[in-house]
């Protein structure tokens, strides 16, 4: 593929698509190389509702090859929460360590089972000549009560990676890759192209 534009804003997350797309994207372009690209309102109830939406909206004002995710975390003792509203939980400003010191609290009086959280990841790839295909990857863990590790971004410093005695902020970018949410749905995004 020639050019791929991935529709986000998040450096953390463009870091993380650039490494695994390399060689198979000729050149890839963000949504900070397209000043002009609309501000998606992700008022969708569900990830890969979120993503489509991003991703078709960025096809039809960009007239490129558009891959987009909608990702974040949800913890079982939380009812899912803060599922969509991973970015603004503790609201439509917050940053990493606003959102961090939230969810601290909020799992403050939780027991070790309903800690137990995901890392959900939802990607759309969308084309001008009208391909829609949906990718999904997702990864299990426990909120612990300090942060840990300087890696990745968001919640990751909280997120204890089920099968390692690692935090997801405490692996390498080459590890989290490898078994992150996002990692599974971009080597799905892979196979499809490789397959195209
Ligand atoms: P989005 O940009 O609307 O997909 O929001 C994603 C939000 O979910 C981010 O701002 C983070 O708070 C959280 N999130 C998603 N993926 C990760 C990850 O790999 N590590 C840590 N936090 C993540």
């Amino acid at each position: 593929m020639k050019q791929l534009l991935v529709a986000t804003r998040n450096r953390g997350k463009i870091k993380e698509i650039r490494a695994l797309l390399d060689g198979l994207v000729e050149e890839i372009l963000c949504a900070a190389d397209l000043p002009d690209l609309p501000e998606t309102v992700e008022d969708g109830t569900t990830f890969s509702d979120n993503a489509l939406k991003k991703a078709r909206e960025a096809c039809k004002a960009a007239g490129l090859p558009v891959l987009a995710d909608d990702s974040g975390l949800v913890v079982d003792g939380l009812d899912g929460r803060p599922g969509v509203f991973s970015a603004r939980f503790a609201g439509p400003d917050a940053d990493d360590g606003a959102n961090n010191s939230k969810l601290l609290h909020e799992v403050a009086g939780l027991s070790e089972i309903e800690r137990s959280a995901a890392f959900v990841c939802s990607m759309a790839f969308v084309s001008p000549d009208g391909v829609e295909q949906l990718f999904e990857g997702r990864v299990g863990g426990m909120i612990i009560n300090r942060p840990r590790g300087e890696h990745g971004f968001g919640y990751d410093p909280l997120f204890l990676v089920n099968g390692y005695q690692q935090t997801m902020a405490e692996l390498p970018l080459d590890e989290k890759n490898r078994i992150s949410h996002r990692g599974q749905a971009l080597q799905a995004f892979k196979a499809f192209l490789g397959g195209a």
